[in-house]
């Protein structure tokens, strides 16, 4: 059994990450589980920077362990790809789910429909037992909704309403499985599977 280390404590994230990497021979684990304590300042200004700031901390913490780690977050167009990089923290460091929404609907409170366009990126970066790094990416285009729907995922989920659902529901709205299939670490983490799968 080959050991890949969670490089995150976010259970959601976890969750997501386990069930569509699924390669036979393969378990993972969060930093928690193992008893790892590992959280680096995440202070690049790409999600590429900070996933490789996460996976090489964990790496090195672990006495050298295969690690997965993800940077992600939501870019709106009208405010030029913010919260991007900054998305946990954008109502402050601490801030929860919560405020984070609120604060993003009353930036919004003025932008029509039209312009209410965003979306979710996802960089993951493998590093492996021998130091090598494997890097995939993943997008999900949506728009921004005026209020919080649904309680599934996290984050901003109850606010995303993703291109792809003919429905209007929100990504919060779908079941796990519906989430995985369309979204930027559904999609990133399909992508490191083919890379991983082409070097085998
Ligand atoms: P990170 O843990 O530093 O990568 O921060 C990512 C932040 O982006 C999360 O705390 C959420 O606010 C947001 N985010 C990333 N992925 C998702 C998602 O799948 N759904 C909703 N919010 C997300």
């Amino acid at each position: 059994m080959k050991t890949i280390v969670i490089a995150s404590n976010n259970a959601h994230k976890a969750r997501e990450i386990a069930e569509a990497l699924d390669f036979p021979g393969w378990e993972f684990k969060t930093l928690r589980q193992l008893g790892i304590d590992s959280d680096p300042v995440e202070d690049a200004d790409t999600f590429l920077g900070n996933a490789r700031i996460k996976a090489l901390a964990a790496h090195e913490a672990s006495g050298g362990k295969a690690v997965l780690a993800d940077d992600s977050g939501l870019e709106v167009d009208v405010l030029d790809g913010a919260p991007g990089v900054y998305s946990a923290r954008y109502a402050g460091e601490g801030a929860t789910d919560a405020d984070n929404n609120e604060k993003l609907l009353s930036a919004l409170a003025n932008v029509s429909d039209r312009d209410r366009t965003a979306r979710f990126a996802c960089t993951l970066v493998l590093v492996d037992e021998d130091g090598s790094e494997t890097v995939a990416r993943g997008t999900i285009e949506g728009r921004i909704g005026h209020e919080e729907r649904g309680s599934n995922g996290f984050g901003y989920d109850p606010l995303f309403l993703p291109d792809v659902f003919a429905d209007g529901r929100t990504l919060a709205e779908a079941l796990p499985e519906e989430k995985n299939a369309v979204s930027h670490r559904g999609n990133a983490l399909r992508e490191l599977r083919s890379k991983l799968e082409a070097k085998r």
